[in-house]
């Protein structure tokens, strides 16, 4: 349901604005395989890119090749009547269907795969069904180990597929109550990225993007996307641009003094083909450089295991 707002910037106005869009797009992860391949040749982590373009094109397969499961009626009742988080990532009982999305995509990802990755591949295809659900568990709650750090973008990729398919089957009615605005009001998950797109409805507005089910979720550009603090927002980028604090770039790092964490935010107006997930895996110099002066980052991205590339 709309709601109108005022929103921040120059063109300052009330308008109707959504305040959760929910994934609507059947070539969501095609067009992210298209972006990771754009980005790879030439880039330092060249390879990593293109496996995540591979996963992608698996994710896009699985993604088409199945229905949602039935919703959980108690969970969307629920959230309509208290505002809770229908699909909660953590709470949510996963239906057996996330593992054929991940059979899918290492089946797309094993043919031709380089050996240490075949590897992985041949670790998470002897995996039965309780130890997948476990490592699912732990991908879901940010608490993996060392030993699954490689197995993680796989994981990831499958949940992201189910829960974004979940979502996409929900009706706004079905959210609109959900009112803590740092976390998705579908999963309960923290966003992975802001987002300002062109064109639309949500033009020029600050969308926060679920790093699991791809809700998208506006909150005003002023406010730090964790602490929603006003104070200590200012912005960091990597490009050489004319303004010095980087306005002009498609991709820069939203760091707030206040709780000291950041999040990236990704400006289509600056970039048409910017995409949340594989640009911030193509701009982790960026993360490198806000690490240094003392930012955590806010939200996951379930593609990432560090020491990749
Ligand atoms: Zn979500
Ligand atoms: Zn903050």
């Amino acid at each position: 349901m709309a709601t109108p707002i005022i929103t921040d910037g120059s063109t300052d106005r009330a308008r109707e604005v959504p305040p959760v869009v929910l994934p609507a797009n059947p070539r969501l992860f095609e067009e992210r395989a298209a972006r990771f391949a754009q980005l790879a040749p030439g880039h330092p982590m060249g390879v990593y890119l293109g496996l995540m373009a591979q996963i992608c094109r698996g994710q896009h397969a699985a993604f088409g090749a199945r229905p949602a499961a039935p919703l959980p009626a108690a969970a969307i009742e629920q959230s309509r009547n208290f505002g809770m988080p229908p699909l909660s990532a953590q709470g949510h009982a996963r239906a057996p269907a996330w593992r054929d999305d991940l059979r899918d995509i290492v089946a797309a990802v094993r043919a031709g795969a380089a050996p240490a990755v075949a590897a992985t591949l041949d670790r998470l295809r002897a995996l039965d069904d309780v130890s997948l659900e476990a490592v699912a568990d732990r991908v879901l709650s940010g608490t993996t180990l060392d030993d699954d750090a490689a197995l993680v973008p796989f994981v990831g990729a499958a949940l992201q597929v189910y829960f974004t398919r979940q979502a996409a089957a929900l009706t706004a009615a079905d959210v609109s109550r959900c009112d803590v605005p740092t976390i998705c009001p579908v999963c309960g998950m923290r966003p992975v990225a802001s987002l300002i797109r062109i064109g639309g409805a949500q033009a020029n507005l600050r969308y926060l993007v679920c790093a699991l089910c791809h809700t998208e979720w506006n909150m005003a550009r002023v406010k730090c996307s964790s602490c929603e603090g006003d104070k200590g927002v200012h912005y960091l980028s990597l490009a050489q641009d004319d303004a010095a604090d980087g306005t002009q770039a498609a991709v820069k790092a939203e760091a707030c003094d206040e709780c000291k964490t950041y999040l990236k935010l990704f400006n289509q107006d600056k970039d048409a083909l910017v995409d949340p997930y594989a640009d911030d895996l193509a701009t982790l110099a960026l993360d490198l450089l806000v690490d240094e002066q003392g930012f955590v980052r806010s939200g996951p991205n379930l593609l990432f295991h560090p020491g990749s590339g």
